[in-house]
């Protein structure tokens, strides 16, 4: 079996998934049909406004290309859609488990409440699961740009849909505008009732940033780019198990790396760091997990036991429960159980 043919047929783990960030052309389409929103009659006319170019510049660029997409979730019925559509898309790519997270606040400009808002991203996520065999976890984004108010209001419903499916909470945005230890409030809240967090860190900033996530009990690290110049804090995420949730594609994007050659992907294999290997946004940035493992695969020549590191880091750094990590673990045996015989 070639590469190329492994990586098609692994199972897949995905832990950094914007959902506003991943819907695709055709899921737009029918979302914007509900909504009234006029598009461009042409794909590629479409594609300019939900995706970057390979030639993006910046975070902020890359960001501007969520205006669409978040037009189009303001009503119940499109947010259910669009969250039974990503499991749909997922499964081609066999992805057995997935953690979508998303801002519900922003999902509010018609007067949703906040629990209809969540309550049809986990109707149409749960719909999306028993239909198409992909598991999930929701992670409710708290962001950068939004009063202490707001993202208390995204910690409360973390806290009351903990039974239902939401996993974690998140602090997303832009990360040099906003820096991370204003959050702090927050995040000791969120620790204090007992909520697990990540936090994008370490992708436009520095080490401090990721430092501040860390000193407020952040289990995971959204992207953690900036953490290969600090061996400190390699050593602390090492004792601590914290997990980096790296997103190739989108790194290069948004230049929180400025090659292949400065990702940190090995130093942090060979250091023994919990690592993972995620989309991000799989529209903005037009990825898939197979094009990622695709792309490390080109420049690191990854091997199958590389690969299966990162499937176990991902079980078990993901927010899911114990009984549930040991079934993706046994989703891995039975497929090297099955590719065993053949030639890598
Ligand atoms: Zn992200």
């Amino acid at each position: 079996m070639t590469n190329q043919e492994y990586i098609r047929q692994m199972p897949k783990i995905d832990l950094h998934c914007h959902l506003d960030g991943s819907l695709s052309a055709h899921t737009i389409r029918e979302l914007a049909k509900n909504a009234d929103i006029a598009l461009p009659e042409d794909l590629p006319g479409l594609m300019s406004q939900i995706t970057v170019p390979q030639s993006c510049t910046s975070l902020s660029e890359y960001l501007s290309r969520f205006k669409l997409p978040i037009a189009c979730l303001q009503s119940a019925e499109n947010l259910f859609t669009a969250s039974h559509n990503l499991l749909a898309d997922a499964s081609k790519e066999n992805v057995v488990y997935m953690e979508v997270r998303f801002a519900p606040t922003l999902s509010m400009r018609e007067k949703l409440s906040l629990d209809v808002v969540i309550d049809s991203v986990l109707q149409g996520l749960e719909a999306g699961r028993r239909q198409f065999g992909v598991a999930y976890g929701v992670i409710l984004c708290a962001l950068r740009n939004h009063a202490y108010e707001d993202n208390a209001q995204v910690l409360s419903a973390a806290v009351r849909y903990g039974d239902q499916g939401v996993v974690a909470l998140d602090l997303a945005g832009d990360e040099n505008r906003f820096p991370t230890h204003k959050y702090r409030a927050l995040f000791k809240e969120a620790a204090s009732k007992g909520i697990p967090f990540t936090i994008h860190a370490g992708e436009a900033d520095g080490p401090t940033s990721v430092r501040a996530a860390l000193s407020f009990g952040a289990k995971r690290i959204g992207h953690g780019i900036s953490i290969k110049n600090d061996t400190d804090l390699m050593e602390f995420c090492f004792e601590n198990n914290i997990g980096i949730e790296l997103c190739p594609v989108s790194n290069l994007q948004t230049k929180a790396a400025a090659s292949w050659e400065d990702y940190p992907l090995l130093t942090f294999l060979n250091r023994g760091l919990p690592v993972t290997v995620n989309t991000d946004n799989r529209t903005v940035s037009n990825t898939t997990l197979t094009r990622e493992f695709g792309e490390l695969d080109a420049y690191y020549d990854l091997d199958t036991k590389d690969l299966e590191t990162l499937f176990r880091n991902a079980v078990n750094v993901s927010f899911s429960d114990y009984r549930h990590k040991q079934r993706l673990h046994e989703t891995f045996d039975d497929f090297k159980a099955k590719t065993q015989t053949t030639n890598w």
